[in-house]
């Protein structure tokens, strides 16, 4: 029988992440036993207000109940995104970055026993062998590309993977229970609202004591957006809490293309805050429930549009005259990104 691999960092960047972000070798703080009770106790509070519109809202959701999810969350700046975003297509981008993803998560299930480029030809065949039929699929838009673009993608998807090698180190199971992916749903108010999100990485250490020891991860291989980026985990932050009855003691945004993080610790304060955000979100989507309830349009007048960066991902921009108000206002304080 082999020895089991030793929890340590081989490389200097790996010791810099081992111990800024991982934390190995601090003190984990101790969880406040009433966190989670209060914070669920918040959001069936603000919930709640939002009744009997929030009902019947809920009842004309699938499984009955109103989902709120990372995305929804993002689209809460305006109405208009919320109601009308733009359909989802794959881009080489947004595949890289699912493809990274997978690649970095079958390395972590192999225990990098493999080279990167044999994970990397595996997660591709698997990849384009799934509905190779949808038009609309990974697989099509992979199968489509020439064979020098496939080849140069795989190429560069190796190269993630081996960078994310040199920084991260390895994670033997019997030291951290690592889940990738986990589907966490939260359900408040007897499930006429639903919470669900899927963290990249949840990292949890093996000892069970009255301290926080898990860590989320997401990744990111596209344009870093903190401000967003640190939304979307913070969510995933309050989930983890909400569905365990225990907090992470950080949440952390990891970008593989450039081997950088940006961690944040637990505070009750920004949780309470995620939660309020939780319930804004829910309102907003209650109230466009009741405008568009029985196949109503509502004008411009009765929606709260914003126009910002947000833009691009809406149906509604061609035609936007608040888009096109913040377009000329941000050419005006920014004509260099203009130019
Ligand atoms: S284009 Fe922008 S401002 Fe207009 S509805 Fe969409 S997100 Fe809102």
């Amino acid at each position: 029988m082999g020895t089991a691999p030793a929890l340590r960092p081989e490389t200097p960047a790996q010791e810099r992440l081992a111990s800024e972000l991982l934390g190995w070798g601090s003190p984990r703080p101790r969880i406040d036993p009433e966190l989670a009770r209060d914070l669920r106790a918040q959001l069936e509070e603000g919930l709640t207000a939002l009744e009997p519109d929030l009902s019947d809202a809920a009842a004309r959701e699938r499984r009955g109940g109103l989902l709120v999810t990372k995305t929804r969350l993002d689209r809460q700046v305006c109405d208009g995104l919320q109601l009308d975003p733009r359909p989802f297509e794959h881009t080489r981008a947004s595949v890289r970055g699912i493809l990274a993803h997978a690649v970095i998560e079958r390395d972590g299930d192999l225990g990098r026993g493999a080279d990167v480029e044999e994970v990397v030809a595996a997660v591709w065949y698997d990849e384009a062998s799934r509905r190779p039929g949808d038009p609309a699929s990974l697989s099509a838009w992979m199968n489509a590309q020439s064979a020098e673009d496939q080849a140069a993608l795989r190429d560069e998807l190796a190269e993630l993977a081996s960078s994310f090698r040199e920084v991260w180190p390895e994670l033997p199971e019997r030291y951290v229970e690592r889940q990738a992916e986990r589907p966490i749903e939260v359900s408040l108010l007897g499930g006429r609202v639903r919470l669900f999100g899927r963290p990249d990485l949840l990292l949890s250490s093996a000892t069970r004591d009255d301290r926080a020891r898990a860590l989320v991860v997401d990744l990111k291989t596209g344009r870093p957006r903190s401000e967003h980026d640190r939304h979307e985990l913070r969510f995933y932050a309050l989930l983890v809490t909400l569905a365990d009855g225990r907090p992470p003691f950080r949440w952390a945004t990891y970008y593989v293309t450039e081997g950088r993080y940006e961690p944040e610790d637990l505070r009750r304060e920004t949780l309470e805050l995620t939660a309020r955000r939780v319930v804004d979100t829910a309102a907003q989507l209650v109230r466009l429930a009741t405008l568009t309830a029985d196949g109503g349009t509502p004008s411009d007048d009765e929606l709260r549009l914003r126009g910002g960066g947000w833009c691009f991902m809406c149906a509604r921009e061609e035609h936007c005259e608040v888009a096109a108000r913040a377009r000329a206002e941000r050419a005006m304080s920014h004509p260099d990104d203009m130019l």
